[in-house]
């Protein structure tokens, strides 16, 4: 980290300037030592000089007067020339050659001490003598210059010395004070450039930090850290916050959307079970789904036991495949009683009942006990949360067909005939006009076949009426068979019937209603061991289809009117429903058709 380069190059030049400052005290110190040593050199030679020179004019005043005043302190002084000599050799013995000459100094000061003194010695003890030792005296005055020149050479020496050494002491001096004004700044620099280092690497960033901590704690999500920093560590640290927080908030989303998920399932589920009437489920479910399931279209089918198909009843989305009704058997989901999911075409058998497009799709099968309840057809992906809401919505939805079947059942109960078990005339009103509204969208024909036992008065009174309810009941099973299984058989009343066959075009019927009309005529019944009948039946057809001139509102009418042709024209037989004009209406209007016309 370039703080710690920094910081160790602060320290490194500190302590650097500490060693050097200290070195450069310590060598000024000895240059002024060394100043101090030379004038103490200089002060011994002069106390030297000066001793010997009051020495020696004292002894000159003392022989010459013989007054032994002069030699007051003579021989104290004598004995101090002695000392200093020999003081001033071990003083100089760092320097060789001033050692020699303070060796020969006090060589040459000792024999004149010598002298001196015994000078003195002669005439103090015959103060009235002469002194006539010339030899002596000469002697005296030779070591005495030598002396001299001596104490000059040493003086100059250490002069010479002082000068040097005062030098070396100044310029220790001034390189103390050059790396004092040049070194501190440099120093003071690095501090500071640590200082700053540690604000901008770890000061802010650490503040930018603990702003962003404070903000995501108090509810912002999209607080995140900058990772463009200095610090390599704060840069980690940030990438890992930062990662933690997205992982926190990925966290908080799922739990919210699950939260979501069970607020809406619940909500389903209560609409669900307070379903009251038909067309109710189809309303919640095509409130929720899309809510539930938002992106993904989708359809509920709900399987009507008594055609064995399955009707469309709710859809949402932008659906590509939706048949209005398809038979159980083209659903590969239904068929297994599982999911069948093709993801891509191709990859697996795709349902009959599914058209081509591009889109995943999904088949959930709601099954009961074994029983088919319905599906849930789904194009597009889910995933995701969307799983989960689909599994529970399944089971909803489940709960909800088990409860519509048991409601359908009671409403089975109602709409069929017990006899027969055929549709009685009141669902055979609300089928056709269910059937009316869906050829008309999508523009497939939808035939009517009205149909009545002819004589069934006789037959009757010729056998009893339970033989008769037996027939009836026979004639139902034989038309039902005649006719597909999405085609809607119904007791219209007595020993009439209806068919109402979507899709079904008049040649179509007229060939259905053929081979019923030669079957009836084969047709027995036993009753009480014996064989009944033969009967006949006349059939009266009315077809619309898209673009034709048949109008969708008369169609029963017309039915019946060609019925009642029929029977006209001698019975069994079956007459098609011609136009307006050819059909002469008015005169050949029957009671049924007064009674339709008056039933609304
Ligand atoms: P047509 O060929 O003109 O239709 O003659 P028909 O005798 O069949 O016609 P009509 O309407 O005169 O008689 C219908 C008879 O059907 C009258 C009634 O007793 C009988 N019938 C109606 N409902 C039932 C029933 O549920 N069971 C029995 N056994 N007979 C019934
Ligand atoms: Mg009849
Ligand atoms: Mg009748």
């Amino acid at each position: 980290m370039r703080i710690y380069g920094v910081a160790a190059l602060a320290a490194c030049t500190a302590l650097f300037f500490g060693v050097t400052l200290l070195q450069s005290s310590s060598r000024s110190q000895d240059a002024f030592d060394w100043v101090g040593h030379t004038q103490e050199v200089i002060t011994s030679l002069d106390g030297i000089e000066l001793r010997l020179s009051k020495a020696e004019s004292g002894l000159r005043g003392f022989l010459l007067t013989r007054d032994p005043g002069y030699l007051a302190g003579f021989d104290v002084e004598l004995a101090d020339v002695s000392a200093s000599t020999a003081a001033l050799i071990s003083l100089v013995r760092d320097n060789s050659v001033q050692e020699e000459r303070a060796i020969q100094l006090a060589r040459a000061a000792g024999e004149k001490v010598d002298l001196m003194g015994r000078a003195a010695q002669r005439t103090r003890a015959n103060p009235l003598g002469t002194n006539t030792d010339v030899g002596a005296r000469l002697r005296a005055k030779a070591l005495m210059s030598t002396i001299v020149q001596q104490i000059a050479a040493m003086r100059n020496e250490e002069r010479r010395l002082l000068a040097v050494r005062t030098y070396n002491a100044r310029n220790e001096v001034q390189q103390a004070r050059a790396l004092l004004v040049y070194g501190f700044p440099v120093l003071v620099l690095l501090i500071g450039g640590v200082a700053w280092l540690i604000r901008t690497g770890i000061s802010r960033p650490l503040a930018n930090l603990l702003d962003v901590v404070t903000r995501f704690g108090a509810g912002d999500r999209s607080a995140r850290a900058s990772t463009i920093v200095r610090s390599v560590e704060f840069r980690r640290l940030a990438s890992a916050y930062n990662d933690m927080a997205a992982r926190l908030v990925n966290a908080i989303d799922t739990q919210e959307a699950r939260q979501q998920s069970v607020e809406m399932l619940s909500e389903m589920a209560q609409r669900l079970q307070a379903i009251q009437a038909d067309g109710e489920l189809s309303v919640v479910l095509g409130t929720f789904m899309p809510r539930l399931l938002p992106g993904v279209a989708g359809a509920l089918y709900v399987h009507n036991h008594s055609r064995n198909m399955l009707f469309r009843i709710s859809s949402w989305g932008d659906l590509q495949s939706s048949p209005e009704m398809f038979p159980p058997g083209d659903c590969w989901g239904l068929r297994r009683g599982k999911t069948h999911l093709i993801e891509d075409p191709g990859a697996d058998i795709v349902c009959a009942h599914v058209a081509d497009c591009a889109a995943e799709r999904r088949c959930e099968p709601i099954l009961a006990g074994g029983e088919v309840l319905g599906l849930i057809y789904i194009e597009g992906r889910i995933e995701g949360e969307q799983r989960f809401r689909l599994d529970a919505l399944m089971e909803s939805v489940a709960l909800a067909l088990v409860n519509d079947n048991l409601r359908s059942r009671l409403r089975e109960q109602s709409i069929r005939d017990p006899l027969t078990k055929l549709f009685n005339r009141r669902y055979m009103e609300e089928a056709l006009a269910l059937e009316s509204g869906r050829a008309e969208r999508n523009g497939a024909p939808l035939s009517i076949v009205m149909c009545d036992v002819d004589h069934f008065k006789r037959f009757n009174d010729g056998y009893g009426h339970e033989a008769g309810d037996i027939l009836l009941a026979a004639v139902a099973g034989l038309i039902q068979s005649h006719f597909r299984t999405g085609d809607i058989v119904c007791r219209y009343g007595g020993e009439e019937f209806t068919v109402i066959a979507p899709g079904a075009s008049s040649t179509l019927v007229q060939e259905r209603v053929e081979a019923l009309r030669m079957a009836v005529r084969e047709l027995t019944v036993l009753h009480q061991g014996s064989k009944l009948g033969p009967v006949t039946m006349s059939f009266g057809i009315d077809t619309w289809s898209a673009g034709g001139d048949r109008p969708m509102s008369t169609l029963v009418l017309e039915a019946d009117r060609a019925l009642f042709k029929a029977k006209r024209l001698g019975r069994d037989r079956m007459e098609i429903a011609s136009s307006v004009t050819e059909s002469g209406r008015t005169e050949l209007a029957s009671p049924q058709i007064v009674r339709l016309q008056a039933s609304g």
